[in-house]
C-alpha cells in the first residue's frame, strides 16, 4: 500500500533485475569519476575539490540573479558574448575559443574531435584523474609517464613516449594533485621535439594561482605553435564551479573541429553571464586569488617544518605523499572535520581553504608527520 501523498509511485525494487544491455568495453572496464568528498554538516571543512573558498562577489551574484528570468530561453549556441570577450583578451579572436561546461567537457570535445579508437594520448602520471576515463572513454590508450623527482612533470620522457600513434600530449600544469608548474624552457623544448601534427593541450585549470617565476607562459607557447592548445575554466580562481564553465584557446582551425563536437548550448546562460561579469571583476577575484596563495605559502611552509617533503605547491592545494597511511589519514580526517582528497596507497590532495581551515589542517599533519 501506498499511502504517501507525495509518491504516487512508489518505487519498486526493479533495479537489480538481470538485463542483457552491455556498454561497449572501453566504458565497462572504467571507474566511474571519484568526486571529492561532501560535507556531513555545515562544520566541516571541505577542502577535497579544490574549489574557491570565497562566495561569489556581489556583482555576480547579481548578474546570475538577473539571468534565471531568462531560463525559458535557450542561451546562445556557442556561448558567443563570452567566448568574444575571451578571444579580445588572448589576441585569437573568437575562432579561436571554444567553451563548453567545465574544461573537463571542452577536454572531452578535443579528445572526440581528434582521436580515433586505437590512437594514443601520452600524460605525466600521477596527475588529473579525469585523464584515464576521458582518454579510455574515447577507444584511445592512455600512456602514463611517471613523474619525476619533486613529483614534476619528465617532459623529455613524455617526448620520448610520442609514437606515430600519438594525436595529442596533455601537460597539467600545476600539476594536479601534485602541484608543481612545469618551466617554460622545458615545456618549449617539448615542444619543439614532438612532431607538427601532435597537439599539445596545456591544462592551466590553476594559472592564476602560479606564482614560480620559471613557469611556462601558455599564452607565449600558443602564440609560437598552431598545434597547441591551452585549457582554462571559471572553477577554481574564478569561484564558478557549481555553474560548469570552462574553454580552449586554439588555433582558429584546431578551434573549429573542436566546435563541431561539442555539446549544442553547453554553457547555459547563468554560467555565461557570471563568467563575463568575472572577466569585469577579475581584479577583485585575483586580490583573492593572492589571499588563498598567501595561505598556500603558510601551510607549505608549516608543513615542511612539520618535516613533509611537500612538492612544489603552485596550484590551490598542497600534496602529501603519505603512501600506505593514506586512506587511514583521510578517514581520520573527516572524523574531525576535514574533508581531503586521498588517493588510496599513494598520498593525499588537501585544497587551500580559509584560514580556519588550513589551521585545521596544519593540526591534522602534525600528528601524522613523517618521523624525522
Ligand atoms: C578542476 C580542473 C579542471 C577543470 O574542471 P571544470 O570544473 O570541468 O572546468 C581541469 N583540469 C584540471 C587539472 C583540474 O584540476
Amino acid at each position: 500500500m501506498n499511502d504517501d501523498p507525495e509518491r504516487p509511485h512508489p518505487v519498486r525494487p526493479h533495479a537489480v533485475r538481470p538485463h542483457a544491455v552491455r556498454p561497449r568495453p572501453a566504458v565497462a572496464s572504467l571507474p566511474a569519476y571519484v568526486p571529492g568528498a561532501r560535507p556531513a554538516d555545515d562544520r566541516s571543512h571541505k577542502l577535497s575539490s579544490n574549489e574557491n573558498p570565497y562566495p561569489p562577489l556581489e556583482p555576480v551574484r547579481q548578474v546570475i540573479a538577473d539571468a534565471a528570468g531568462r531560463v525559458n530561453r535557450y542561451p546562445e549556441m556557442y556561448a558567443d558574448s563570452l567566448v568574444a570577450a575571451l578571444g579580445e583578451r588572448f589576441g585569437v579572436g573568437a575562432a579561436g575559443v571554444v567553451a563548453s561546461t567545465g574544461s573537463v567537457a571542452v577536454l572531452s570535445h578535443v579528445l572526440q574531435a581528434f582521436c580515433e579508437p586505437g590512437d594514443q594520448v601520452v600524460t605525466a602520471w600521477r596527475s588529473f584523474e579525469a585523464y584515464p576515463i576521458l582518454v579510455r572513454l574515447q577507444g584511445a590508450e592512455h600512456v602514463q609517464v611517471p613523474l619525476a623527482a619533486g613529483a614534476r612533470h619528465d617532459l623529455g620522457a613524455m617526448a620520448d613516449a610520442v609514437t606515430d600513434r600519438t594525436r595529442a600530449v596533455l601537460v597539467c600544469t600545476p600539476n594536479n594533485p601534485t602541484g608543481p608548474a612545469v618551466h617554460h624552457d622545458e615545456l618549449a623544448a617539448m615542444i619543439d621535439a614532438v612532431p607538427e601534427h601532435v597537439l599539445v593541450v596545456i591544462d592551466e585549470a590553476y594559472t592564476e594561482f602560479v606564482t614560480d617565476p620559471q613557469a611556462a607562459d601558455g599564452p607565449a607557447l600558443l602564440a609560437e605553435h598552431p598545434n597547441v592548445m591551452l585549457l582554462r575554466t571559471f572553477s577554481k580562481a574564478y569561484g564558478l564551479a557549481g555553474l560548469r564553465v570552462g574553454y580552449a584557446v586554439a588555433h582558429p582551425e584546431v578551434a573549429a573541429a573542436v566546435r563541431i563536437a561539442s555539446t549544442p548550448f553547453g554553457v547555459n546562460e547563468l554560467a555565461q553571464t557570471a563568467a563575463v561579469a568575472s572577466l569585469a571583476a577579475e581584479d577583485a577575484l585575483l586580490e583573492r586569488v593572492r589571499a588563498v596563495v598567501a595561505e598556500r605559502q603558510r601551510v607549505v611552509a608549516g608543513l615542511r617544518v612539520q618535516g613533509w617533503d611537500v612538492p612544489d605547491a603552485q596550484g590551490n592545494f598542497v600534496w602529501l605523499a603519505t603512501g600506505d597511511r593514506t586512506t587511514d589519514l583521510a578517514t581520520h580526517a573527516a572524523a574531525r572535520g576535514l574533508l581531503v582528497r586521498p588517493f588510496a596507497g599513494d598520498g593525499v590532495r588537501i585544497s587551500i581553504g580559509s584560514p580556519e581551515a588550513n589551521d585545521a589542517v596544519l593540526a591534522l599533519a602534525e600528528e601524522w608527520a613523517p618521523e624525522g
